[in-house]
């Protein structure tokens, strides 16, 4: 199988053509297919297989399918460190380099607040965040709407609960929109506490495990 075959638009198969992937891992194999439709689902899948691609190819996609007439922040993806949020940063835009229009930020500790608040006010179309600044900015800043949302992705559950960002993670789900989201859950180990949250943040959501 090729990506060829998953039939990804033009500026995505270039970017991937550019960045040396020529067949599809395992998870990505799986999960492109049933993320491109809109559905929920929950992956077994550690650093390596592939996952970050395996979620930011279909997400960039599907924003695709349906230009947005307005600058509207449209995807989040929650990763337990600000070291793997810069990474998956760096993924997506490099996948997404082709794609007219498509604009990436970047809400994590460390950086400066104020600045970070500055590059959020236009409104990326997909911010890679950590949790406790996720909040930070929807409490504080006026201009950092939500309410345009449509995909979540969180990256790494089980890393995320073990950083104890349990409460942050509720919070953030209470606040976001419910209705037609989608959302992908990426986990490399599943327990009790993972499946409260799959629970409470996925809707029926299709299980791939590899
Ligand atoms: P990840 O599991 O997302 O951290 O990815 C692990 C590594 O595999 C990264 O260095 C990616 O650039 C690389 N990678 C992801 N998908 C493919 C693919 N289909 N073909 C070749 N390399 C890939």
């Amino acid at each position: 199988e090729t990506f060829q075959s998953l039939q990804l638009s033009r500026p995505i198969l270039r970017a991937l053509g550019q960045l040396g992937y020529v067949k599809p891992s395992a998870i990505q194999s799986s999960a492109i297919p049933i993320a491109l439709l809109g559905k929920d689902i929950v992956a077994g899948a550690v650093t390596g297989s592939g996952k970050t691609a395996a979620y930011m190819i279909p997400i960039i996609e599907r924003l695709l399918y349906k230009p947005s007439k307005i600058s509207a922040i449209r995807v989040i993806v929650l990763t337990p460190t600000r070291e793997l949020a810069i990474q998956v940063h760096d993924v997506g835009k490099k996948i997404g380099r082709f794609v007219n229009n498509l604009n990436f930020g970047l809400a994590v500790g460390g950086l400066n607040l104020r600045q970070q608040e500055q590059q959020l006010k236009s409104r990326p179309d997909i911010v890679i965040a950590t949790p406790g600044r996720l909040i930070d900015h929807i409490r504080n800043s006026p201009s950092f709407s939500i309410d345009t949302l449509e995909i979540m992705v969180i990256d790494e559950a089980d890393r995320m609960l073990d950083e104890g960002f349990q409460a942050e993670l509720t919070e953030i789900l209470s606040l976001v929109p419910k209705q037609k989201r989608q959302t992908l859950l990426f986990s490399a180990t599943m327990n009790t506490k993972i499946q409260d949250l799959i629970q409470l943040s996925l809707d029926r959501p299709v299980r791939i495990m590899i």
